[in-house]
């Protein structure tokens, strides 16, 4: 019946194909014998030691248990963990009572074994607000669940079945596109929401059937892209699939190290600096008629920023001192009122863009009523509004110092053998 009940869930969300497809590919290629998937892990962990960067693996709980060793050995290595669910299971399907319950059980054999998560990734990305609000409750600081679909050509040699297999594979993550929805951490819940970024190694090689070199190059594609938004880019290459995508990872790593300006972090390492980013504040006091006082009170990684008319008449932001005085009629700020929706001062907060709410419209340098609720994909058309602004605002930088966007590594572990997979299979 369990397992009747589990082949119907997954073939509403279509995808029983791809995960028999999976393990079959996994079967062929690896043998997915103890000790093969432990090179692998090996040389993923030496790799990233090598280029000087912390991956981030969720990892399922049972598994864990099942191979405590190889996962102690890893973490000495430096690699950082999260739970990726108790059993691989749909979240979403599972009663309140069970969520809690398995949140519970996945972080004690964690800790029993010494391991310390660092936060959560729902197993097949499946989430609700339910299953968000309920990890919030259980202490657990970040979540990495939702998914931003970043834009790519379809590649010549790709069938229109496999891409019509990516589309839905769209639809049961219930991705935003790029273009709709900054892809940036937010706050839920008092839960830091850390994006994950699609394609990934599972989607280029399983759906699309894309060759490494294609992979490189989309890969490369999204980290100029994310650059050019300085917002965040976390690429997922599941360990499995490393010796395949080894190379199109190590080009997108030498290309962020080489443009100088890009963070690239962990998982947790982001959250740390999302929460320790929340404490920055700006105090202004007006000097005289025209001209203000500014004191940015922040940590030695925060960038507090001035945007301003260069020489050639463009609107920047550029980075300021942490006191300053600068000329402006009304306060450089941005101004709301009251009625504003709840989810737009939480994005401006999440944003460090400097607000306050006041129902005078005059008083600020931008002065934002917005009517109506506030949705996901109107994010960007507020961001563009403060684009816009002819007038001096302040903010904070969204990165800490020097790096102007963000680049993570993560990878799901789902197995280590055959056996894991295979109750995987079973949920
Ligand atoms: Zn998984």
């Amino acid at each position: 019946m369990k397992m009747i009940r589990f082949i119907i869930t997954r073939l509403r969300m279509r995808s029983i194909r791809q995960i028999i497809g999976r393990i079959t590919s996994i079967l062929l290629r690896y043998e997915m014998s103890t000790e093969s998937f432990q090179s692998i892990l090996k040389s993923f962990a030496i790799f990233s030691n090598h280029f000087g960067i912390q991956p981030t693996f969720p990892v399922t709980a049972t598994v864990v248990k099942r191979h405590p060793v190889i996962f102690q050995k890893l973490q000495a290595t430096g690699v950082e963990f999260a739970v990726h669910g108790f059993r691989h299971v749909d979240y979403t399907q599972l009663s309140n009572y069970q969520i809690q319950s398995h949140y519970h059980q996945a972080v004690q054999i964690f800790k029993d074994l010494n391991l310390n998560p660092s936060g959560f990734r729902f197993p097949f990305l499946r989430r609700n607000q339910t299953t968000l609000k309920l990890l919030a409750d259980s202490n657990i600081k970040w979540d990495s669940s939702d998914v931003i679909a970043w834009t790519f050509n379809k590649p010549e040699y790709t069938n229109p079945l496999n891409w019509k297999s990516y589309l839905q594979i769209l639809e049961t993550y219930q991705a935003q596109l790029i273009q709709d929805l900054p892809s940036l951490p937010h706050k839920d819940y008092g839960l830091i929401e850390i994006p994950v970024s699609i394609p990934d190694d599972d989607i280029l090689f399983e759906r699309l059937k894309v060759i490494p070199a294609t992979a490189k190059l989309i890969w490369l594609n999204m980290l100029k892209d994310v650059r050019s938004r300085s917002e965040l880019l976390t690429l997922q290459l599941h360990p499995e699939r490393f010796p395949l995508f080894k190379y199109p990872l190590q080009s997108v790593i030498i290309k962020a190290k080489k443009y100088g300006d890009c963070w690239i972090a962990s998982l947790g390492e982001i959250c740390k600096w999302w929460i320790e980013k929340d404490h920055f504040q700006a105090t202004l006091s007006q000097i005289k008629e025209g001209e203000f006082n500014i004191q940015f009170t922040c940590s030695d990684r925060g960038q507090p920023m001035l945007r301003q008319t260069d020489p050639d008449g463009n609107n920047i932001w550029l980075h300021c001192e942490k006191q300053l005085k600068i000329k402006s009629e009304k306060k450089p700020i941005v101004g709301i009122p009251q009625s504003c929706p709840e989810n737009l001062k939480k994005f401006l907060a999440d944003e460090q863009i400097i607000f306050e709410i006041t129902e005078c419209s005059k008083s600020t340098n931008l002065y934002i009523n917005w009517q109506g609720p506030f949705l996901d994909i109107q994010k960007r058309t507020l961001l563009k509004q403060i684009q816009n602004c002819k007038y001096p605002l302040i903010r904070f930088s969204r990165w800490p110092k020097p790096y102007t966007f963000c680049l993570a590594i993560t990878g799901d572990i789902d197995g280590i053998d055959l056996w894991d997979y295979w109750s995987r299979f079973h949920g």
